[in-house]
């Protein structure tokens, strides 16, 4: 029998056999051009063929051009369904997201009296996994079992997958030692199930027993490391798997830079990007977006817009992150200018987007053109803002100094103030010395974060800046009896590919001689030009005066400069990321630096970056 299939143009139509055309055109025809094969095949009878009728089926459930409700009437209609009918629509359910569906369908299988087969099982051990439930899976490896299909080896690794993702290691280990044979995807499902569960040991140990390793084994090491943290360590496994040779795939690259985003490491993030490039590796939306977003945490802009112009499809991930890098950095008007180009795109903005424009404003003083945006997330775009939104206008009101209309909104709030937006509130009222709010918002914190070390600080400069010294001292009793300690200020620079790390006070670093000679000699020259030590940070922590200077010269950020002054030629810009919010004395210090010095320094702390040039600062003088 032959078939004529319609295509667009009518010369090109071609004949062809009925059987053959729906295996090999399936994926390429159009909605309704198989409704014409459809109903050609009804007229010919050839619907009561199950294998071509399932052949349609399997179109309609699986094609993104398809329709499953057709596939469930085709095989709901057909005179003997048979399995693969069957497994066709399990595939269309789990391809839609519709694991329960599909683990349903399984039932109606038994109760049509379909045998299920190993793809069956793998299909709704797959559904399984999308549901995290052991429970389940272990009802399906019974029924495995009882068929005798246990031994094949796709079942066992989707078996092992299934007990890894929802926690049960134990039966996950038993199918694993039970097999007959292993393959790279059996080891691979243990040592995902390792990592997701948090096993490191084992994770480890399996990961330096496994006989081979390809590049899903490394790219679930590198995921585990960036997951829980351990960005140097992500970085030593990534070093590793080059040594041996292996190509990193794009889900290696995008782990790979969130772990520099993370370190600031931008050397190595610029090698990345090279590397992008000479392979050819097209910039799709997670990886374009993995890079923007890590110029933008690395302070470096100029890469950060080149990878967003690389990247063809840019999703909202890669909007938000350059958008949120322009924030970061102080570039307001940019910020605003690339909002706006996005409002023309096809992307539309959410509720990320908002608050990264918020803080564009926020740290560019821009206090109406915030204000505007506030009321045209929810006016224009629908989106009710939280309490990120709402901290944000706190922090852009408080800096200019509006605490009326501040009050106001905090009143008209729907949520209570969050730790982060008293925080944005005590460092306005600081400066501009509205002790009454300040205290008020002091007091809130410490009720909020009552363990948090800068809570107390911000209260007590409220109280030292009214000259209340009865209550700093009683606050610093509080500290002292409950035990909360400041956390220790860590900061790291990367020379030549290497991140070196900093605590305050460091003597660990094995060019420490240098080092501290480099400290005397910055501290030499800022005296000269005239700096006096800004000693009312410390005033909490230490009363000797003396102790009190030498403790500032030794700030871990300060110590990172020193270090990037002597191992950078003259002029090379150093970045340094920190751990904590910068304090007012490594603040001024470093904007005279950057002068004597000629250097452009570039810090992120754990709010925002400073960008240190010829004497001034990015944030102007307001983080
Ligand atoms: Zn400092
Ligand atoms: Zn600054």
């Amino acid at each position: 029998m032959i078939l004529t299939l319609p295509t667009s143009h009518p010369a090109q139509r071609s004949t062809l056999k009925a059987n053959l055309s729906l295996t090999q055109l399936c994926t390429h025809l159009q909605l309704q051009e198989a409704k014409q094969v459809h109903a050609l095949m009804i007229k010919t009878s050839q619907i009561s063929d199950s294998y071509s009728a399932s052949r349609l089926a399997e179109f309609y459930a699986v094609s993104d051009n398809g329709n499953l409700e057709y596939a469930e009437n085709l095989v709901g209609y057909m005179e003997e369904p048979y399995t693969f009918a069957w497994n066709t629509l399990i595939r269309g359910h789990l391809k839609r997201n519709s694991t329960q569906t599909a683990i349903s369908l399984y039932a109606q299988m038994l109760c049509k009296d379909v045998e299920p087969d190993c793809y069956t099982f793998t299909l709704v051990l797959k559904a399984c996994t999308g549901l995290s439930q052991a429970d389940a899976g272990k009802q399906f490896h019974c029924q495995i079992i009882k068929r005798g299909l246990e031994d094949g080896v796709f079942i066992r690794n989707k078996l092992i997958h299934v007990y890894a993702v929802s926690g049960s290691m134990g039966d996950a280990q038993k199918v694993f030692d039970g097999s007959p044979e292993w393959d790279i995807v059996t080891w691979n499902s243990l040592l995902e199930g390792y990592a997701e569960n948090g096993y490191t040991e084992s994770l480890h140990q399996l990961f330096d027993s496994m006989p081979c390793r390809d590049v899903v084994s490394w790219n679930t090491m590198i995921g585990y490391h960036v997951n829980v943290g351990e960005f140097v360590e992500a970085m030593e496994v990534f070093r590793r798997m080059q040594h041996e040779g292996k190509q990193p795939d794009k889900v290696t690259l995008v782990s790979v830079l969130t772990a520099i985003a993370h370190l600031g490491a931008l050397a190595q993030g610029k090698w990345i990007h090279a590397y992008i490039r000479k392979q050819r590796i097209g910039l799709d939306e997670n990886l374009g977006s993995a890079l923007v977003n890590m110029y933008s945490k690395c302070g470096c802009l100029e890469g950060a817009t080149l990878a967003f112009n690389e990247t063809k499809r840019k999703s909202l991930d890669t909007w938000n992150a350059l958008l949120g890098g322009l924030a970061a950095n102080g570039r307001s008007s940019e910020a605003i200018y690339l909002f706006s180009r996005m409002e023309n795109s096809k992307v539309g903005p959410n509720a990320i987007t908002f608050s990264c424009l918020l803080n564009a404003c926020s740290h560019g003083g821009l206090v109406e053109d915030g204000l505007a945006y506030f009321s045209k997330m929810r006016v224009v775009y629908g989106i009710e803002p939280d309490i990120v939104h709402y901290g944000c206008v706190v922090d852009l009101l408080g800096r200019a100094g509006q605490f009326d209309k501040l009050e106001e909104i905090m009143r008209s709030m729907p949520m209570k103030p969050d730790a982060i937006m008293l925080k944005a509130l005590l460092g306005a009222c600081k400066i501009h010395k509205n002790f009454r709010m300040g205290e008020k918002a002091g007091l809130q914190l410490i009720e909020l974060a009552p363990n948090d070390h800068g809570s107390y600080v911000l209260l007590s400069n409220m109280y030292a800046m009214a000259n209340e010294w009865d209550h700093v001292h009683t606050l610093r009793k509080t500290m002292l009896d409950k035990g909360i300690m400041k956390p220790p200020g860590c900061s790291s620079i990367e020379v030549d590919g290497l991140v070196h790390e900093f605590i305050v006070g460091d003597i660990s670093h094995y060019r420490r001689k240098e080092i501290y000679g480099m400290l005397d000699e910055m501290r030499g020259k800022l005296k000269v030009a005239g700096y006096e030590p800004d000693t009312e940070q410390v005033l909490l922590d230490i009363d000797n005066e003396e102790v009190k200077q030498s403790s500032l010269g030794h700030h871990s950020e300060k110590l990172a400069v020193a270090f990037g002054f002597i191992s950078t030629t003259p002029g090379t810009p150093i970045r340094v990321i920190k751990n904590l919010r910068m304090c007012s004395d490594c603040h001024s210090a470093l904007k005279l630096l950057s002068v004597i010095y000629n250097r452009h320094l570039i810090i992120r702390d754990s709010n925002r970056f400073h960008h240190f040039q010829e004497g001034s600062c990015s944030c102007r003088d307001y983080w």
